[in-house]
């Protein structure tokens, strides 16, 4: 059973990703010659700098409050490098698979360039052999920083550099939703299958109540495939309901 509502969760994603990589769509960028902020063809004058900055504090106090009520919510619903982990770890032998930890740092790092130095100015920098030192050692840090997360780092960025898994371990409550394997259900037939969707590569049924967890659902939903609808026996909980001390898996069940 899903506690985490999951409609439009693939939607919220791709959504997200369409902002990540606004600047480098030309959809949300710093005009650094009239100092405006353009989203989405909407051109903000400095002077109502605010409007944005109150919109993204509302949003912000959105996130903690979704975190409080549904665990690490963030990650599986709106953030980018989640979204490359759930394809990076599905089916791996796929030719274009092989080849984003290559391109997704680029992406990401131009996209951040992007933001304050438009195509224009970059390629006339470029054909004019006039790259300021200042820009180029940014160039390089970023896409230095974008290849440790999606080339390097991976899941271990997610689990213990990002940001928001410390907002996430202050913000967890007894109210939060936990996955969970249901140990008394006695059906697992140990297939693995939920440990080897897991974005986060956790051992999942002994894992998944910890920090780490994203609460994506793709264990359950790979628990459901393999044991029937309804059947599984990955699930979600609130954090009070957890068994404070579960019992250890039977003999014939692992
Ligand atoms: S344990 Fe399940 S819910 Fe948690 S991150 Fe892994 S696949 Fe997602
Ligand atoms: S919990 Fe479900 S998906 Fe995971 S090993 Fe058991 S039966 Fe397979």
């Amino acid at each position: 059973m899903k506690l985490v509502p999951q409609v439009n969760r693939k939607r919220l994603q791709y959504l997200a990703l369409l902002l990540f990589l606004g600047p480098l769509l030309r959809l949300v960028y710093l005009d650094t010659e009239t100092v405006e902020l353009v989203l989405f063809g909407a051109r903000i004058p400095r002077e109502h700098i605010y409007v944005p900055v109150l919109g993204g504090c509302v949003l912000l106090g959105l996130i903690v409050y979704l975190t409080i009520r549904f665990g690490r919510f963030f990650c599986a619903f709106l953030c980018p490098v989640h979204l490359y982990l759930e394809h990076r770890h599905r089916q791996k032998g796929h030719w274009w698979r092989k080849i984003l930890p290559w391109v997704a740092p680029v992406l990401a790092a131009e996209s951040v360039i992007s933001f304050v130095l438009s195509y224009r100015q970059q390629w006339g920098m470029y054909t004019e052999h006039a790259f300021p030192q200042p820009i180029l050692i940014a160039h390089v840090i970023t896409l230095g920083v974008m290849i440790g997360v999606f080339l390097v780092y991976e899941e271990r960025f997610c689990q213990s550099a990002c940001p928001y898994a410390v907002l996430q371990n202050v913000c967890r409550s007894e109210d939060t939703v936990v996955t969970v394997f249901d140990r008394g259900a006695a059906r697992c037939v140990d297939c693995s299958a939920c440990d080897r969707v897991c974005p986060m590569k956790l051992d999942v049924r002994e894992q998944s109540t910890e920090f780490s967890c994203t609460n994506c659902t793709l264990c359950i939903e790979a628990c459901s495939v393999i044991l029937g609808e309804g059947r599984e026996v990955m699930t979600q909980v609130r954090e009070h309901e957890l068994p404070e001390e579960p019992p250890g898996l039977e003999s014939n069940q692992r």
